[in-house]
């Protein structure tokens, strides 16, 4: 459904908002401080690699990457990955490339880490730019190794795992060096990488000492031979701004309770609207469009059956009322959004 906005404007109850009002809120606090740390190991194990494969959300392909890796990006080749193209509108790739390459990032893998799909092309590019250029301190060796980086949730894990499948024909399997002992999941700076079936996994970060023992290299691929560099870095995002950050949380990068459901749902409505996404208006039994939140998640609320039993009390005693639970819904909104249920959007 694609209608000129200016006749939406006119025709949606209360018109479409020209603009989000975002109510002063201070992005500073909506990420953990200890983010910082990540920032420092990445620049460590930098030192180690021959190659960046930075991993953002197709979802977001210019807001929230952090521009202190733009000094790394001039000593080694780098790779921008944009994750679940699978959620992303694609008739934006070709503006999303082109707006890239301007900004200096000529190199970008569009994937669907959950299905494989972009993967393969990931190795044999990493191999052809760290053949294009010096390989520094490791001019000797023939192996790759690569360091993953990105803000948390953009699917570091999924892509490691995916690399696997693809060249190895298997998961992650990672051996305690020294010891010989294989652990069912691996903790690297953050993100947690699933090996074995649940209920067999161990957190590495859990024991004292070994971590570091643990975390050498995780192989990717045999031909070329191709590693992971250890610690692959969880970065803080680039939160200039409050729509950044309520982006980023949208693509669940930030916890939601840091930013709050009700604001981030009335935030994606105004999205929705302004890009004429309007699959939420099927979804959810409504009879046209709407600007307005609270009616928007009261539809929500009927539909997915969001009630809460409440207590009123009364003149003549206590009475049980069930009422619409709109934080619910909201929460229900978001999770649809993220899904994908509510059509394919690219939020920048
Ligand atoms: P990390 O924190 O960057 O390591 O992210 P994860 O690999 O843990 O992925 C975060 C979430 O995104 C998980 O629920 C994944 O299943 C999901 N995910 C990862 N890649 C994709 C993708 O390509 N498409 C979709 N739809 N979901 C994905």
């Amino acid at each position: 459904m694609r209608v000129c906005v200016g006749a939406l404007r006119a025709a949606v109850p209360g018109g479409l908002r020209e603009r989000f009002d975002f109510g002063g809120r201070d992005v500073a606090s909506w990420f953990p401080r200890h983010m910082a740390k990540g920032m420092r190991q990445m620049q460590a194990a930098l030192r180690r690699s021959d190659c960046l494969l930075e991993v953002h959300d197709a979802r977001i392909p210019l807001s929230g990457r952090n521009p202190a890796l733009k000094e790394a990006l001039g000593i080694r080749p780098h790779v921008l990955v944009l994750n679940k193209m699978d959620l992303a509108d694609p008739r934006r790739q070709p503006a999303v490339l082109e707006l890239l390459k301007q900004q200096g990032c000529p190199q970008v893998v569009f994937t669907d880490c959950q299905r494989d799909v972009g993967v393969k092309k990931i190795v044999p590019l990493v191999a052809r730019l760290v053949a294009e250029s010096p390989r520094y301190h490791r001019a000797e060796s023939s192996e790759y190794n690569i360091l993953v980086i990105g803000v948390p949730n953009m699917g570091k894990s999924s892509l490691i795992n995916s690399l696997r499948r693809l060249h190895l024909k298997k998961g992650i399997s990672l051996w305690c060096q020294g010891s010989g002992r294989r652990w069912g999941t691996v903790f690297l700076a953050s993100m947690t990488v699933p090996l074995f079936p649940p209920g067999k996994a161990t957190t590495v970060g859990g024991e004292p000492g070994i971590t570091k023992a643990v975390l050498s290299r995780i192989q990717v691929s045999e031909k070329p031979l191709m590693y992971l560099v250890d610690t692959p870095g969880v970065l803080p995002p680039k939160l200039g701004d409050v729509e950044t950050g309520m982006k980023l949380a949208l693509c669940g990068a930030i916890h939601d309770h840091m930013v709050g459901e009700n604001i981030m749902a009335d935030y994606l409505l105004y999205t929705l609207n302004k890009q004429q996404q309007f699959g939420y208006v099927k979804r959810y039994g409504l009879d046209q469009p709407c600007d307005h939140i609270e009616s928007v998640l009261k539809s929500v609320a009927l539909a997915q059956g969001r009630t809460q039993k409440v207590t009123v009390l009364t003149g003549t005693g206590n009475v049980n009322v069930t009422t619409l639970n709109y934080t619910a819904a909201a929460y229900e909104f978001l999770r649809d959004f993220r899904a994908g249920r509510l059509g394919r959007v690219t939020l920048d």
